[in-house]
């Protein structure tokens, strides 16, 4: 029987701890408080921006969304990422992706101070991951940090196993290559240029879909052995309009050890992450 590794597990053994932390900072006198940057109306963005508030109020922490016109202009932008940057009440702040064609050009990443930037892209941050010199401090990219920690809680092994994964993001498949790596895991990265994914997938131990395709991921990319575990990151709408993964979770029952389901995998553990590093970047900027 394959087994269901999901957000849901993980938040009911760990949810508890985090309460606790917010409380017990709040009770300091800091609210963890972060400034969320929306431009325009993308709809999955707005829905996206508002679970993460939804979230880190229920622990708590306040969460601003600040809604800037689709037509702004550059300048505008930076002005009140700059202020927002600079405001010693606001703990943490992003920009929430995709932005604009016209501002699509910006790295955003590098213009929120390293200590602010609780979606871990920041150069600084990133160089941390780079050397695998990190700890319970480092502010880890959400979804590769979500990816680990699932992984860790259904004690799935990880030093001196074979990781596959598919994509090649600066926010996905690079970071999470670096954080396998520091666990000790032998990672091979995969994109569209590959040769024999097939070949490549079915030797793996852990295979990561990170790509961004429907159901791109099916029992053929598997082994008979049926001892692998899948990691399905992928956020997609199907032809119905269904929300999916890029993993065809249906093909692969049974014929895998696990697999995280989307809805209810990845995708709350990004939200979990950047909640805690919400939590993080307030007790750093604290204890300064
Ligand atoms: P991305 O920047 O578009 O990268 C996709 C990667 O997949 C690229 O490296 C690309 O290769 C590779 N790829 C595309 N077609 C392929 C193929 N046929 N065979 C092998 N590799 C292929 O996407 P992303 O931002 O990393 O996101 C990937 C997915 O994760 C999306 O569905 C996104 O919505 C989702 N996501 C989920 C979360 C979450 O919280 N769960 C967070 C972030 C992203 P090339 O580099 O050669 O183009």
């Amino acid at each position: 029987m394959t087994i269901l590794i999901t957000a849901k597990d993980y938040k009911s053994t760990n949810l508890p701890t985090l309460k606790k932390q917010y409380a017990d900072l709040i009770e300091k006198g800091t609210i963890p408080t972060l400034h969320v940057i929306l431009v325009g109306e993308n709809p999955a963005s707005v829905i996206y921006t508002r679970n993460k508030k939804k979230f880190i109020e229920n622990l708590g922490g306040k969460c601003e969304i600040i809604n800037l016109p689709e037509t702004i202009s550059e300048k505008e932008l930076l002005e009140n990422i700059n202020n927002i940057s600079s405001s010693p009440d606001i703990h943490g702040c992003f920009v929430q992706m995709p932005l604009p064609q016209h501002l699509s050009h910006l790295d955003v990443g590098q213009l929120i101070p390293p200590s602010k930037d609780v979606d871990g892209f920041h150069a600084e941050n990133l160089y941390h991951v780079m050397t695998g010199n990190f700890d319970e401090t480092t502010l880890l990219p959400c979804t590769p940090k979500g990816v680990i920690k699932l992984l860790k809680e259904y004690k799935v092994e990880l030093e001196g196993k074979d990781v596959v994964i598919i994509g090649r993001s600066m926010i996905v498949g690079k970071p999470l290559s670096l954080l396998f790596t520091a666990e000790n895991s032998t990672v091979t990265i995969c994109h569209s240029k590959t040769k024999d994914l097939i070949e490549k997938t079915k030797a793996a131990n852990i295979i990561v879909a990170a790509i961004g395709k429907a159901n791109f991921l099916n029992a053929d990319y598997l082994n008979e052995k049926g001892d692998q575990v899948i990691v399905d990151v992928g956020i997609n709408k199907d032809s119905e309009g269904k929300l999916c993964g890029d993993v065809d979770t249906e093909s692969m029952k049974n014929k895998c050890h696990a697999i995280t389901p989307v809805p209810g995998g990845v995708g709350p553990m990004t939200i979990y992450c950047l909640a805690e590093n919400l939590l993080v970047a307030a007790n750093n900027l604290r204890n300064k």
